[in-house]
Parts: structure tokens; sequence; C-alpha cells
């Protein structure tokens, strides 16, 4: 599970150190909701020559699988996007007027969104341009560097892509999350095939479950559901199945990093992987996955794969993504006190001692310096990772998490003095807080979130790891942050150094609530629902919290001159409903209460105030700030001799936005436009 970028608040002004302008440029690019920053990878020059290429052949396998996410995201996206590039590289016209500026962003837009549904809010994006202005430039185009199927024309070409892009009716959104509507036909993404039901995915993958089975494999993880004469059949993704020719290129890229493994457990581990992308078998899968929760001794480390699976409404199949990176030593001290005392906290963590682990095992947790992020981590990024996914794994073998510092630096470097916290926040007393306690407070609450939170707790027996459906994802994350927010206020965190003393936590609790209640929506269009699971957990949290403490007046939404502000009365009362509900989403998690979880994300996860909303959202506009971020890799580059050896490997600061997406669309493009 991931953390997902960070909430718009959680950017703001938070170390009060101050970087000379110049120093590095943080800032890539700016266009719509986004702003895209640029990361440093410190201490890269410091690895061996052999890590720097173990890195680098990661990285080249990290980003051939670039096509995969495009067309899970959307049966079109690849034609669509290949489409819009075509244009956008033999356009003659005038660059200034409205149609093409507003074309520009749409395709900035379908680069970072990984195809033309927004990658947060899920909706389809509303092009600023004419259908009439996209069909001539398309007619303008030869034909031969078209996207076109076998046999047809470009006015067919049009037909198809024009209502996908233009028709709002047309797949309005990616990824359907609740609601009485059948979430996989109501969902656009490809996961399922066309006339594939909510009803016959259940069935499909029900049967195929065993109760008594204590080590399922996580069915469904990488294959689409198709129905083909009438019956329902899995097109695995793997050499020689579905994106084969993507596929084929990353184990090319993995073969090469095998040869750079710094020891043979890491060696196995990608031969694993490696495996498993020539078979498909998901047993293969669980066995890199447990080859990797074991290995904590490299120092270089990676994700590849078909991994999360927020994209599918269902939760079963998984997105393609990559992380490569390296650990932080330094950093690490402080992950690794977590790590040493996981069974102290589970031991005291307020849950039912039945749904309790009794035996920690394997909690690993490190602090990462991120040197290339592909598929559904690029360009937005997570800032922290626990993996593995598969319960039963977790359970046995435990897991592995981590905080990436290098990215939670350039979001906080980025933002330094943007007004936000002027804007927003009650008074220089909160303010004080988050400025003297912002930083190491956001990066010990991602570690217990991410070490501790998503590892806590077990299934009573015979519980279904799926039973939550469409929820799961938003309970999960909620168990995780209130493991995090409960334990930050503990005498034991300050007992173990992890924070200075007992006032630092305030800053954690009073951005998380000013953030839950009121500034995350800033993210969220009027009159639309929050919709992502980690904004819905964000919002569940705070809004419980505020309404069950009530009566005591523990929270309040306080009016000065005509706006709301977060007023935190009492943090103690408020640690204390933190572990409350801490306590009651563990016990929907480990019944598998559905009835009782569903109630409480639609109740308090999903609707918003629509006055408080508008308002928020003024003063947000005022600020001139973007919602989201995102992130361009830097250029890895060979430095060879004149015998053509590679003598070492270094890192380009340089590339824009624009030259890395249609780089990679050049150099990382395997798969047909239909799949
Ligand atoms: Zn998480």
């Amino acid at each position: 599970m991931t953390v997902s970028i960070l909430s718009a608040s959680t950017c703001a002004d938070s170390t009060g150190e101050q970087v000379s302008p110049g120093e590095f440029n943080y800032v890539v690019d700016k266009f719509a909701d986004l702003e895209i920053l640029r990361y440093q990878v410190p201490g890269f020059e410091t690895l061996s020559l052999q890590q720097k290429q173990l890195l680098y052949h990661l990285s080249e396998a990290g980003q051939m699988g670039r096509d995969i996410l495009f067309d899970q995201n959307g049966r079109y996206n690849l034609a669509i996007r290949r489409t819009l590039e075509a244009i956008y590289l033999n356009y003659k016209g005038d660059t200034s007027g409205r149609d093409y500026q507003e074309f520009e962003t749409y395709l900035k837009r379908v680069w970072f969104a990984n195809g033309i549904h927004h990658h947060y809010a899920e909706d389809k994006f509303i092009p600023g341009f004419s259908q009439e202005f996209f069909e001539s430039e398309v007619r303008k185009l030869a034909p031969g560097i078209l996207p076109l199927k076998a046999g047809s024309t470009v006015d067919q070409l049009l037909a198809e892509l024009s209502p996908v892009i233009f028709d709002p009716a047309v797949f309005p959104k990616k990824t359907v999350q609740s609601g009485d509507v059948d979430v996989i036909v109501a969902s656009a993404n490809n996961y399922y095939g066309e006339g594939v039901t909510q009803a016959e995915v259940e069935n499909f993958y029900d049967r195929m479950k065993d109760p008594a089975d204590q080590t399922p494999v996580s069915y469904g993880l990488n294959s689409r559901l198709v129905k083909e004469n009438g019956v329902l059949t899995e097109k695995t993704w793997k050499v020689g199945g579905l994106y084969s020719d993507a596929i084929v290129q990353i184990v090319s890229e993995l073969e090469k990093a095998a040869t750079f493994a710094e020891n043979d457990h890491q060696r196995r581990i990608i031969e694993t992987l490696i495996a498993f992308y020539r078979s498909g078998d998901l047993k293969t899968f669980d066995e890199y996955s447990v080859l990797w929760v074991q290995d904590t001794a490299s120092e270089v480390d990676f994700v590849n794969g078909f991994i999360e699976t927020y994209g599918d409404p269902l939760g079963l199949k998984a997105s393609w993504e990559s992380t490569v990176n390296f650990i932080n030593k330094e950093a690490t001290k402080r992950t690794k006190i977590i790590s040493d005392h996981a069974q102290w906290f589970e031991d005291h963590s307020p849950v039912d001692d039945r749904f309790k682990k009794k035996e920690v095992k394997g909690v690993s947790a490190k602090v990462i310096t991120v040197a290339s992020i592909g598929g559904d981590c690029y360009p937005a990024t997570p800032i922290g990772i626990n993996l593995p996914n598969a319960d039963w794994i977790r359970r046995d073998h435990g897991s592995k998490s981590v905080t990436i510092e290098n990215i939670t630096e350039a979001y906080d470097k980025a933002s330094q003095g943007n007004g936000f916290n002027e804007e927003f926040v009650w008074s220089d007393t909160e303010r004080e807080l988050m400025k003297q306690y912002g930083f190491i407070t956001d990066n010990l609450h991602t570690d217990l979130h991410e070490c501790l939170g998503h590892g806590s707790g077990q299934l009573l027996p015979g519980t279904d790891p799926d039973a939550l459906k469409a929820y799961s994802s938003t309970l999960e994350e909620a168990r995780a942050d209130l493991f995090g927010l409960y334990y930050m206020a503990d005498p034991k965190i300050i007992e173990l150094n992890l924070l200075p003393d007992a006032n630092a936590y305030k800053s954690e609790y009073y951005k998380f609530m000013m953030n839950g209640l009121m500034t995350q929506l800033v993210r969220i269009e009027p009159g639309k629902d929050v919709e992502e699971a980690h904004m819905r957990n964000r919002q569940l949290i705070a809004r419980w919290a505020y309404e069950q403490g009530k009566a005591d007046n523990v929270v309040e939404l306080r009016k000065r001159d005509g706006k709301t502000y977060v007023v935190i009365n009492d943090y103690e009362k408020l640690r204390a409903l933190f572990g409350t509900l801490l306590g009651e989403v563990q016990r929907i998690k480990s019944e598998g209460d559905l009835a009782a979880g569903k109630k409480l994300v639609e109740d308090y996860a999903v609707k918003v105030d629509p006055v408080l909303h508008q308002e928020i959202l003024d003063r947000y506009a005022a600020l001139n700030l973007s919602p989201y971020k995102g992130f361009v890799n830097p250029v890895m580059k060979q430095v060879t001799n004149k015998n053509g050896e590679v003598t070492d490997i270094v890192l380009d600061y340089t590339e824009g936005y624009t030259e890395q997406m249609l780089r990679y669309s050049r150099d990382y493009s395997f798969l047909p436009s239909y799949n």
C-alpha cells in the first residue's frame, strides 16, 4: 500500500530552512492544477559503479512498462496519446491561439495522468480546445504516423476517438468506487472487457477461492477479465500474453540488472521476478514477494510490477509501477528504532486483543532515496510504500516499509513561504508548531503509517481478505493513518527519541484535522464528492473525530472575518478519539464487517459541505498554488571509455517536463495502440 502524494497542507512551509535561489531549481513546470517538480538524489555519487549500474538497468526496466499503465487506465489512451503527440510534433500553425494553448495543456495533463482521466479525481478531462481544431489538425497529418487500426481510415479513427475525448457522457470516470451502480460497468478503466458485470467478476473470483487455503495467491492480480463468446476468461499480462511487447523489454533490462546484483539473494529476487513475467503464475509472484521482503541487506532496492490495486474498484487488478532506490543510512536510524519496537506498539495499541498480532514478524523499515520512478509512481509519486500487499505474506513473513525522504524534501523546499499556512491556519501558535516540527512529524507519521500501521493487526480466522470490497482501500489507509496519529502523541515516542518533546505531535494533529476537514477540498471540483481512497480516509478520520468530539468541544470550525478555521481545543481528547476509531476500523477489517465499513465511509468520507467547499476554493484560488504535484526524473547517463566500457553513471537534472515525456514516448513505447 502506498501513501499517495502529500496533501496540499503538508506542502506548506515547515522546516524554516531557507534555500538560496539558484541552488537547486525544484520547480520545472506549472499547468492546469499541477506543478511539476524535480527531486535531487543525494548520495548517488558515492555509490559503487556496480550499484550505479544496477540502478541504471532497474531504472530502464522501470520505464519499459509505461505503455502498460496507459492501456490499463483506458482502452483508447495509447491511441489518443499518440495522436496528440503526432499533432504536437508536426504542428505548423500559430502557437499563441487559444485552441493550441489549450491543446498543449490537455496533452500535458494526459501525460501526467497516464490517460484521459484525472489521476486523482478520476474524472475525464474536459478539453479546452475545439473538436474542429483537433480533427482538422489530425487530417493534416500523414496517415502513416497515426494509430490507425489495420485497414481503417483517418475518418474512422476520428469517429472512434473524438467522442472519447470530447463527449462528457463517454467514459466519464476512470474508477467508480462506490454508489448504487455496477462499479465495473461504470468504470472506464481497462481491467475488464466490455460487457463484464460486477456480479460476474465477483462470482468468477469467489469460485476460485478456497476458504481453507492459508496462503492464497492474489487472484486476478495480473490479468484482464474478458468475455469471449459469452465465457469469462483471463488474459494474463506476461511474456507471450497481453502486453507481451512491453514485458519482453522489462525482462531484458532486468536480466542486465541481475548481472550487477549486490548479492546472491538480490539476484534471486530479480530472477524470480523475471520468471513471473514469463509465466504469469501468481504463485511465482508470491515467491518473489517473499524473497523481496526478506531482503533487508541490500542497499539498492526496487519495486517493479503489478503491485497496487487502487485503480480497480474491486481491488483485484494491479496497475504497473516502478520505483528504484537506495538506502538513506543516516535517516534509517529513525525507522530502525520503530521497527525494533514493533511488538511493543502492537501490544499497546487500542484495539481488541483478538485482532492483535501475537507475534509481529519481519517488520523492516528504512528511509530511502529514489533514483527513478515509473508507471503508476510517475509523475505523481508516493512518499511512502509498504509491501507486499498479500495478507498471508505479511502475516508469515512481514513487510517492508519505506519513507521516501528526497521526495518529501522536494515538496517541502518547493513550497516554503507560499502563503498557504498564513491563509488557512488559525493562529501563530499553530503556525509556529508547524514551522518547528512539521518536517519531522510528517516523516514520522509516514514511517508509522507504513511500517507499523499497515503491518499491524490480524484477520480473524476465516475472514475473507477481500470482504470489504470497494471500501477496503479507504479503510486500510484509515487504519494505517490512525495507528500513526495515535502513537505520535504517546510518551513512548519521546522516550525513543523520535520526537523532541511532548508538543511536537500537535503539529501533525493540527495539520491532519485542517487538511481532512477543509483544505484537501481544494482538490475537489464544486459539486463533486470525495473519491480517492487516501482523501476519503483523511476526511473519514477528521469528520468522525470532529462529530464525535462535538459534545466536549474537542475540535471546532470557528469563523473569523467570514473565514472558517480549524481550532483544536483539546489535543488529548482528540488522541483518545483517534484511538477509539482505530479500534473500530481494526474490528471492521478483522471481522470483514462490510456493512459497518460501508456505513463509516458513506457517512463521513464521501460528501462535501458545498458552502465550506466554495469558501475554501475561493481562498485557495487567491494564493495561485497548484493542488497536485508530480516529478520529472533526473536523466541517468552512462559514461563510457574509448573501449565502450561503462566507467560511471551520472545524473543530469536539466531535462524539462515536455522533453522527458516526448523522450519516454519515443524510447520506451512498445505496445500496439489497441490491446
Ligand atoms: Zn498507506
